[in-house]
């Protein structure tokens, strides 16, 4: 039997070259051998956005936009609208009695965005149990694989706590779903930071025309201590070699290029301008769909809402299921 694909991305907006080596570029990889599912989570966007839902309403075109850009075919993947499937809310609902808060505080990369986005004491309760709301979106499809980067890693791990509880005290209906993280997992900021993010500002979009992208690259943070071409470099934690590592099709190329940098010779302004070359190959062909893609915004909506249904209809089914399987089926009671 083919396998289940489950991921998504909030559209909180466009998408990122982190987006790409976390994920994107797995899905579209994937989707010909899989029963794929990708969600555009406006949800969950809306809890630390409540207060901008316009801006996640355009995103969500954005979103799509990009997705057909790098090659999801919406003929093979069921691309679906988070706000368009209301039993992913109530089986949230049902989820949220299978976790303890104090589980929920413990979340890692939670605690780090709580601290990033400088919530305070006021965290919006939506936001700490959105990794619950994940777990309904990925166990509403029945997903055996969700590719991802790092930082969610321990969303998938919640997950299956989730499905084991639910499983057990139910009966086994849920599917306890896998993490697929890919060799460069979380793609480090344009910043050095340790995540490109929307959130922080230090993201090459995958819509970013070629100026933008040879400017944010040229100011990318290297190895301080190579201040002259001869300087020997350091290659690890270096972020402009860790995207070469992300994206340079050229393997052997780029081994050879990282002894010569360690070695002391390559200047940083050559080695940035390979870069540039690597990514323009790379986000040309997606940028030139996505203008393609963007003159026609019915045919976009028409695969959203076509993918919507598709996938409501399959999260319906589960979530019957579960409400059978909770005793919450009113219609039997009541017959
Ligand atoms: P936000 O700042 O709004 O949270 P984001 O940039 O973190 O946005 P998400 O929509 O939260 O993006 O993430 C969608 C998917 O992309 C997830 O699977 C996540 O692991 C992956 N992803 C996002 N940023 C990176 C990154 N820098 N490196 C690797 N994967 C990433
Ligand atoms: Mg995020």
């Amino acid at each position: 039997m083919r396998q289940t694909i489950l991921t998504g991305d909030r559209p909180t907006g466009p998408l990122h070259l982190g987006h790409y080596a976390g994920s994107l570029a797995t899905r579209v990889e994937l989707q010909h051998s899989h029963a794929t599912y990708v969600l555009i989570a406006d949800l969950q966007a809306l809890t630390d956005h409540a207060d901008r839902p316009e801006e996640i309403r355009h995103n969500v075109m954005e979103v799509a936009l990009d997705y057909l850009a790098v090659g999801i075919d919406p003929a093979v993947s069921t691309i679906v609208v988070q706000s368009g499937i209301p039993e992913l809310a109530e089986l949230t609902g049902y989820f949220l009695n299978l976790v303890t808060v104090a589980r929920l505080e413990r979340n890692p990369t939670v605690k780090d965005e709580i601290r990033q986005k400088g919530f305070g004491g006021e965290i919006p309760a939506g936001f700490l149990v959105y990794p619950v709301s994940q777990a309904a979106d990925i166990t509403a499809f029945k997903a055996h694989l969700v590719p991802v980067g790092t930082d969610q890693v321990p969303m998938i791990e919640q997950t299956v706590e989730i499905v084991r509880r639910f499983n057990r005290i139910y009966g086994s209906i849920l599917v306890e779903p896998k993490a697929l993280v890919p060799r460069i997992s979380r793609l480090p900021g344009t910043d050095g930071r340790s995540k490109m993010s929307k959130s922080l500002g230090n993201a090459i979009y995958l819509s970013d025309l070629p100026d933008v992208v040879t400017d944010k690259v040229m100011r990318m943070y290297t190895d301080p201590r190579h201040a002259r071409v001869e300087d020997p470099g350091e290659v690890e934690g270096n972020v402009v070699f860790t995207y070469l590592d992300a994206f340079d099709p050229d393997r052997p190329g780029l081994e050879t290029l990282k002894q010569r940098y360690r070695a002391g010779g390559v200047g940083d302004v050559a080695l940035k301008h390979h870069l540039i070359d690597v990514l323009h190959r790379l986000l040309a062909p997606i940028r030139a769909r996505r203008q393609d893609l963007a003159r026609d915004p019915e045919q976009i909506l028409r695969i959203l809402r076509e993918g919507t249904e598709r996938g409501r209809a399959v999260a319906r089914d589960t979530v019957a299921e579960a409400r059978r399987a909770m005793h919450l089926d009113y219609q039997a009671i009541i017959a």
